[in-house]
């Protein structure tokens, strides 16, 4: 059996595939079979090590249980046979709360992690992009996020899952929470999905800025919470940047929408080569007269020139 650092190294180094990889790297047998009710276990006896996963279960869920009770075995704490992954993240108990700690880090290193998270606040796209990266759930990645608020530069962090609408744990390392403030915030942050909702508090000059992450199945709501100082939670991602500059481009004319996104599509591929003052520049000599009327008015305009920046620096590079 490998240390938990040479563990964590070998999943590194394979990411994304590192838990398939290590379970085959450590003879490990992986079965998959209907499961009723649970997600899996580990079984080591006489004739080796079997893992059992439920077939049935989302591909990215059966790899949070491979990982999970892989987890179980490198920390060696024993696995309940017929563990369900959302009974293990509600647990209070501290060796499941340790194993889903190493299942989360084993599928998404902290390597990974910085790389996808550059600035705060987080926003749900890069989380969203962050899972589909490592193949996870949303969930997976902000549980990761969440145990690594301090090196991706938030004052703190939570998970807030509810079932309907009802509250139902909370993930953190030392954020609480209270019941009926958790629900308020999911509240609040429907009203604002898909952007995220902030709220300030007085006392500390903190910010609380909340969104919902997507689940497989709806009958659930996730909340990512994320603490942050004042000047870094106000400052606003390009999804809410490109709101209000959008109901002015394009409030009453959709077909002028489409042309321009078409028309941001042929610039995408063109900023491997230019950095983002060029691929302005051309923009506007080879685009700024293409519409008349309002539309070159408004394309023209100072707003305007801020969406058209806004968008091009999406791809291209400010040096
Ligand atoms: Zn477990």
């Amino acid at each position: 059996m490998m240390n938990i650092n040479q563990a964590k190294r070998f999943t590194e180094e394979k990411f994304p595939a590192g838990p398939e990889e290590l379970a085959a790297e450590l003879g490990i047998e992986v079965r998959e079979a209907p499961l009723t009710g649970c997600d899996g276990w580990v079984l080591s006896g006489p004739p080796g090590v079997i893992i059992r996963l439920n077939s049935t279960a989302f591909p990215t869920r059966r790899r949070f249980t491979l990982a999970h009770e892989l987890g179980h075995l490198l920390l060696g704490i024993p696995s309940v046979v017929g563990e369900s992954v959302y009974d293990s993240l509600k647990s209070n108990n501290t060796e499941e709360r340790q194993v889903n700690d190493l299942a989360a880090e084993l599928l998404l290193p902290e390597s990974i992690v910085r790389l996808h998270l550059p600035s705060v606040p987080v926003v749900a796209k890069q989380l969203r992009k962050l899972a589909q990266k490592a193949n996870v759930s949303e969930l997976a990645a902000a549980i990761r996020v969440v145990n690594l608020a301090k090196e991706v530069g938030l004052v703190n962090a939570a998970v807030a899952f509810f079932k309907g609408d009802v509250f139902e744990w909370l993930w953190s390392r030392t954020l609480t929470m209270r019941p009926a403030d958790a629900t308020d915030l999911l509240v609040e942050t429907k009203k604002t999905d898909p952007l995220p909702a902030r709220i300030h508090k007085g006392k500390t000059n903190e910010v609380i800025v909340a969104s919902i992450i997507s689940n497989p199945t709806n009958q659930s709501s996730t909340l990512f919470v994320q603490l942050l100082p004042e000047e870094d939670g106000n400052r606003l991602s390009n999804a809410e940047r490109r709101r209000p500059l959008e109901d002015f481009l394009f409030k009453d004319d959709n077909q002028f929408r489409m042309e321009l996104q078409g028309v941001f599509g042929s610039f995408r591929p063109k900023c491997a080569d230019w950095t983002l003052e060029v691929a302005f520049a051309e923009f506007y000599k080879q685009k700024g007269e293409r519409w008349s009327g309002t539309r070159r008015t408004r394309l023209n305009s100072v707003k305007g020139r801020e969406y058209v920046r806004l968008r091009l620096s999406e791809w291209c590079p400010a040096k």
